[in-house]
Formats: structure tokens, sequence, C-alpha cells
């Protein structure tokens, strides 16, 4: 028996964190999202650049960028330098102004030219909430609109979906709209309305019943929830003139696009604007920042005036948060980096089309290089319904393959690969042929 146990391999140190993990916290996770399973559950000891190295030693190229904050690459010396500074020689919060806030206001109306005036906040969800209240505030309107497939974080009543998994995709029935899970009080369904992306006729009728009732059109046009799925042009346009028709806020969630996909995210790629935008993630290369802002008037809403919208918190523009904010954006102002994480996200495309090419797989990609989807099947979806019917088990059979080759992305497809600076380094002859590798696999 002793030599028996001498032969069993070591336990990993994955497993001895989850099993103390589960101890402490439900599923062992921080957040839902981390949970992958007992075994599958990832534990990060290091990370630089475009990699991270997890307890056991395994090194990983990453394209999954804790679901895209790092634009820049982990640990980069330019934002982390001036973060440590600021913590080290000035403090991270007071609860008062700073000046360092409008001056990172000021480098995100430089890029963003809808921006007037903005808030901050420290998760994308707390811009949402602020750019809804917002905008009820303004219109004094209370019903709110989103687009089916979309993500626009974890306050209650953007947690409602199509229940599409017991949908007949008849076309004559609409889903049911049900919550994302438990805790989600039916009241919360109430001032909400779903339509779909890029279909014409459900975006007239949503004006025609709810024109005058409508505070805000709330979508991501680059579905970085979603496989990165996009609203065409002419549809995004004609959302944009019923909204403006209307007087009706359209508010733009750049969460994941923002400061991404372009210096000035999807709204500079589209030439379309809204009223009010949301931003998180890149704009910190992963320090906790967000805000929401757009027009003046708008903006304007809020305040201690009386009947002013209300908005507030703690940690709002916190002295680590708009360190690093302001070290991130001056960093893609005066850079090529943009430009850099273009040119290798299009040539990982290229190199993962000639991959499903050779191996028989029909495949699309949506979306800009910096964020792009990739679908198995005849065609590029064109809104949530439509991608369900593409091959998602066998991109979650090749993403697993990957994952054990050392290349980490989301398993799910909605998830898009996330494209930052540091990945130039990446050797493209080794990761085809890992592709190549991960591929022949997931047919196996
Ligand atoms: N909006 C969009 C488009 C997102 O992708 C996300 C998160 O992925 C959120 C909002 C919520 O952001 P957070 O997780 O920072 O609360």
């Amino acid at each position: 028996a002793v030599h028996e146990v001498a032969r069993l391999p070591p336990a990993s140190r994955q497993s001895v964190l989850m099993a103390e993990a589960d101890q402490h916290m439900p599923q062992g996770v921080a957040e839902n999202y981390r949970f992958w399973g007992q075994k599958r559950t990832v534990f990060v000891k290091t990370s630089k650049g475009c990699r991270f190295t997890d307890v056991d030693g395994k090194e990983f190229v990453d394209f999954r960028l804790g679901y895209g904050p790092i634009i820049l690459g982990y640990r980069d010396e330019r934002v982390d330098r001036v973060v440590c500074e600021q913590i080290m020689e000035r403090g991270t919060l007071s609860g008062f102004s700073s000046g360092l806030d409008s001056e990172v206001a000021r480098q995100i109306k430089g890029l963003c030219p809808q921006i007037e005036k903005i808030r901050f906040a420290n998760s994308g969800t707390e811009a949402v909430m602020g750019a809804l209240r917002t905008a009820r505030g303004f219109t004094k309107r209370n019903r709110i609109a989103t687009v089916e497939g979309s993500f626009h974080g974890l306050y209650d009543e953007m947690m409602w979906r199509t229940d599409l998994d017991n949908w007949d995709y008849d076309g004559k029935t609409e889903p049911h709209i049900i919550p994302a899970g438990g805790g989600i009080p039916p009241v919360s369904r109430d001032l909400m309305d779903i339509i779909v992306l890029n279909d014409f006729e459900k975006l007239e009728d949503l004006f025609k019943v709810r024109g005058d009732s409508l505070a805000a059109v709330i979508l991501e046009p680059i579905i970085g929830n979603a496989g990165s799925i996009s609203a065409s042009q002419e549809w995004l346009q004609r959302l944009r003139d019923l909204c403006t028709e209307n007087g009706t806020m359209l508010v733009i969630d750049e969460v994941k696009s923002g400061f991404r996909v372009a210096k000035g995210g999807a709204q500079e790629l589209y030439g379309i604007y809204g009223d009010l935008t949301t931003y998180a993630k890149a704009i910190g290369n992963g320090y906790p920042v967000a805000c929401f802002g757009g027009r003046r008037d708008v903006m304007d809403a809020i305040g201690s005036h009386q009947g002013g919208v209300v908005h507030g918190g703690t940690y709002s523009a916190n002295m680590i948060a708009v360190s690093a904010a302001h070290a991130t954006l001056k960093v893609l102002a005066e850079t090529d980096a943009n430009k850099t994480i273009d040119r290798v996200g299009q040539q990982l495309m290229d190199m993962l089309g000639r991959v499903f090419e050779e191996a028989g797989v029909e495949n699309h990609f949506a979306g800009p290089p910096a964020m792009f989807g990739m679908h198995f099947g005849p065609n590029v979806p064109t809104n949530y319904r439509h991608w369900r019917t593409t091959r998602s088990g066998l991109y979650q059979c090749f993403a697993w393959q990957l994952i054990d080759l050392g290349v980490m992305l989301e398993p799910d497809c909605r998830e898009p690969w996330f494209i930052c600076e540091s990945h130039q380094d990446v050797d493209l002859a080794w990761l085809e042929d890992t592709c190549r590798i991960a591929m022949k696999r997931a047919l196996e």
C-alpha cells in the first residue's frame, strides 16, 4: 500500500487550492463565470505580456485577457509604474476630487468626440446603471430596450433573456422572456423590452408601441458577448434615427469595445454616435475603472439640484483607477498600439481561417480584429438567434484542445478572441501548428 501511495501522481496545486476555495466561496470562485468545473477552474500564479502561468507552472498564451480589459499586456510598465508611484507617493483615495479625474475625462473626450461630460464608476455594471438612470432622469420616462444576446452587467433589469432553449424557431411565436437566474425580481422585467439585432421589423414595432415611453435603447453594436456579431450600418443608423425622432436616448455600451476596436471604439468604426456611452475594461489595462458619459445636456441631468439624477460611489475616480486610466489612455493616444493590435488580430484571423479550410470546416469570423468572434457554420450570424445554429459544440472541443496545448481562450464562442499589444511577440508559426493539432483532435 505504501508503494501504491508513492506511485499516485502528486496532487496538483490547482486541486489543493480548489478544495480550499470550495470551503470559503460558492463554487470555490469569487464570481460565477470563473467556475470551469472542479478540475478545470484555473488558478493563476503570474502574468506578463500576453502570457500567464498557472499555479502548476503551465504557461498559456492568453486570448481571453480577463474578458477584455488587458489592451497593452499584463504588467505593462508604462501603466504599472504610474500607478505604483501614485500609491506610494500620493495615495489611493480621499473621497475628494484630484484634478486627475477631469484630466482623464479630457483624454476620453479627445478620443471619443461624442463625449462631452463624464462620470466615473468602478465596473461596467455600475457604468450601465449610471447611464440608464441618467437617461431616465433626462427623458422623464421609464422604459428601456435591450438587444437579444447582449450583456450589460449584473444589474437586475439587464438580466432578462429570451428563452431560446425552449423556443421552436418557427418564426410564428416569440420566445418567452426569462431571468438569467435566481434572485431577480419579476418586477425588474416590467419596464424592459428585448429586440433582435438587425431585425428592422422588430425595431419599427418597438418604437410604434413604446416610442413615447422609451427612455433608452442600450446595445453593443459589436456584441462582445455573442461572438462579436455586429449591427449592420443601416440597422444601427435606423435605430439612431428612431431614437432621435422619439426623444429616446441611444446608450452605446462600449465596455468591451471601447478603446479597443478603435481609439474611439465601435462608434468611430460606424460613424454613428450614442447620446450616452459606457466604458470600462480596456480603459485601465486591467485596473478596475469605468465611466459613462455623453451629451452635455443629458449628463447635466445628474446633480444635487431639485430632481437631479443621483450618481455616486465611494470609490468613483479613486486614484488607482484614474492614474491607471490616465497612463493607459496616454499610451493609446500617443502610440500605434491599436494599429498593432489590429494587424496581429488580422494575422490571427487569416491563420485560423487557413487551419479551418485545411480541416474542411466551414467557418466565419465576425467583428473587428481586436475582438473577433469565430463561428463554425455556413454563414456569419446576423443575430443571436442565428448564432445558435452555428456549431458551438465543435468550437468548444477546439477550445479545450487549445487550452490543453497552452493557448487560453473562453471555451464558449460567445466570448471573442481578445488581442493585446503584447501579442505581437507570439510566434505565429508555432500558434498555427498548435491550432492545426487542436482542430485535428477536436474532429477525432
Ligand atoms: N457591458 C458589457 C458590454 C460587458 O461585456 C460587461 C462585462 O463583460 C459589462 C457591461 C459588465 O461589466 P463588469 O463586469 O465590469 O461589471
